[in-house]
């Protein structure tokens, strides 16, 4: 990762940004996020199928947005995340370097993660960063073409299941949620300053760990992820649980590309549906 570390040193020695969110070791063969400030660190940075996570999620951080301009490692998943930012108002594409790395794919067979349900790679179709100022890495082949329309194995087999054998699911699934949050801190789509569930006056959610809380905290977020969850597979990665929580997101990204042609994260241009008015909305929900 030669290119990678140069790059680094050279836009930190410059002043060209302030700092740079990338990856570097554990010590234990894994990756952790970093921020680096000096050049002399840059040396520390590294790329390799161990970066599982998005680290677009550091972006709203208080102390990142101070800064005049900042860099970041990003594969394409966290480009996603970067877009749907971007379009949000939570940044400034001109406060941001993103330095794209190609991918063949971070969830490799042997790794800690190979088991996840999610298969955080295999729907993936921006191998290939689709925005950045500096591409690192050979070109990697597509998996699937970005106008493919996908579905996951995974929604195809629960969509089997009948309306009560669903609810059923949920409820035995949601139940074993111990709120930790875990979710909620690895997404970098839910920047709350203030998240609902803190809210205790009134208070919307409740907040124990028990078969109601459990359900009203994950459907409400997964509400308020629909049509903006960039698939990154992060909230179902760190859940302590293993509650396949990407089962309950793709089953509203299906909703809302079936409902309006719509997947987020790709397009700078295009904003998320439950976040504009059209004149020409569907109203067959209206009764
Ligand atoms: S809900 Fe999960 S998959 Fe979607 S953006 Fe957040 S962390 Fe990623
Ligand atoms: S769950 Fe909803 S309110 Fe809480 S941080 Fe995420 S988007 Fe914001
Ligand atoms: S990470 Fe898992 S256990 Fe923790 S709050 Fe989220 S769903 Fe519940």
């Amino acid at each position: 990762m030669e290119q990678l570390i140069q790059k680094a040193k050279d836009l930190l020695s410059k002043k060209e940004v302030d700092a740079i969110i990338g990856y570097c070791a554990t010590g234990k063969d894994e990756a952790k996020p970093a921020l680096i400030y000096q050049a002399e660190d840059a040396g520390e940075l590294i790329f390799n199928d161990r970066c599982y996570n998005n680290l677009a999620v550091y972006l709203t951080r208080k102390d990142v947005k101070k800064l005049k301009k900042i860099g970041i490692v990003a594969k394409g998943c966290d480009i996603r995340a970067i877009v749907n930012l971007i379009i949000e108002n939570q940044i400034d594409r001109e406060k941001v370097y993103i330095i794209g790395m190609t991918c063949n794919g971070v969830v490799k067979p042997g790794s800690k993660y190979a088991s996840l349900k999610s298969g955080k790679c295999d729907v993936c179709k921006v191998r290939n960063p689709h925005l950045a100022d500096l591409v690192i890495g050979d070109k990697v082949t597509e998996q699937v073409p970005m106008d493919k329309k996908i579905k996951h194995a995974d929604l195809e087999e629960f969509e089997k299941k009948t309306r009560e054998e669903k609810w059923q699911f949920w409820v035995d699934q949601l139940s074993r949620c111990i709120r930790c949050n875990a979710c909620r801190q690895a997404c970098p789509m839910c920047y709350c300053n203030r998240c609902i569930v803190d809210y205790n006056t009134p208070q919307w959610i409740d907040t124990r760990s028990n078969p109601k809380g459990g359900m009203a905290w994950n459907l409400v977020r997964a509400y308020h992820l629909s049509g903006r969850c960039i698939d990154c597979s992060e909230c179902e990665r760190v859940c302590p649980v293993n509650i396949p929580l990407m089962l309950l997101n793709r089953t509203l990204q299906e909703e809302v590309q079936r409902s309006f042609d719509f997947e987020a994260g790709y397009d700078l241009e295009a904003c998320p549906p439950l976040t504009v008015f059209k004149k020409d909305d569907k109203e067959n929900f209206i009764r």
